[in-house]
């Protein structure tokens, strides 16, 4: 996934990683509805930069230079069952499938990194960025996921491989993969349209502009 961010005296930097333990597991008939979502509690560290050297594993690239990364970590688990089957004549078995259930796990780590020597109206100004990640994550995560399940698995799935089964959990992999994908996006470009707000009206924090108003304006600025 793309690095996100913009620069400035201080700068935003949305990072994107994740990992998925896709697996499918037999279940019986089930709705879609029963894909549930779960939100680990938003996490933040705070590392400190030395200005007078070069930070390996910093996202800044001047000495006075703060930034916040933002990373979703999103793992999809979806139950499928077979719905038609048959065998082409080259002997590979092509199915349909559906997605009978499953679990969306969600977690949010931001990461501020912040010089030494910092002053006050930057460090606050970074802690506004995690507030805005924290505040969507908390507000929107859960219907934005499970926009990208119902999204995914409105289709019936079709796939074709050596036996059904491998078929079956081919197509599951790929639509976990789907969820997960438009989860991430979708969360990451809310949360990138609402920091530029905040930085053009706190002027990347060099306004003088209350800093829980500014977010509350960033929020509702359409
Ligand atoms: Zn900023």
């Amino acid at each position: 996934m793309p690095l996100i961010g913009h620069r400035s005296p201080m700068h935003l930097l949305l990072l994107l990683l994740f990992w998925c333990s896709g697996f499918q597991t037999a279940s019986g008939p089930a709705t879609q509805s029963q894909i549930t979502v779960q939100c680990a509690p938003p996490v933040v560290r705070r590392v400190p930069i030395d200005p007078s050297r070069t930070h390996s594993g910093s996202p800044t690239t001047h000495p006075n230079e703060a930034a916040i990364t933002l990373q979703l970590d999103c793992r999809v688990k979806l139950d499928g069952e077979i719905l038609s089957k048959s065998q082409r004549p080259d002997g590979q078995w092509q199915i349909t499938a559906r997605v009978v259930g499953g679990r969306i796990e969600l977690a949010l780590e931001d990461v501020i990194y912040l010089p030494m020597n910092a002053t006050l109206p930057l460090r606050i100004h970074e802690e506004g960025h995690r507030e805005i990640n924290e505040r969507l994550y908390r507000a929107k995560a859960e219907a934005i996921a499970l926009r990208a399940a119902t999204q995914t698995v409105a289709r019936d799935l079709t796939n074709s491989a050596a036996d059904p089964d491998a078929a079956l959990g081919e197509a599951i992999t790929e639509a976990e993969k789907q969820i997960r994908q438009r989860t991430q996006r979708t969360f990451v470009e809310q949360a990138q349209h609402i920091a530029d707000r905040f930085d053009r009206i706190t002027n990347h924090g060099q306004r003088d502009v209350d800093p829980r108003e500014a977010i509350d304006w960033a929020f509702q600025e359409n």
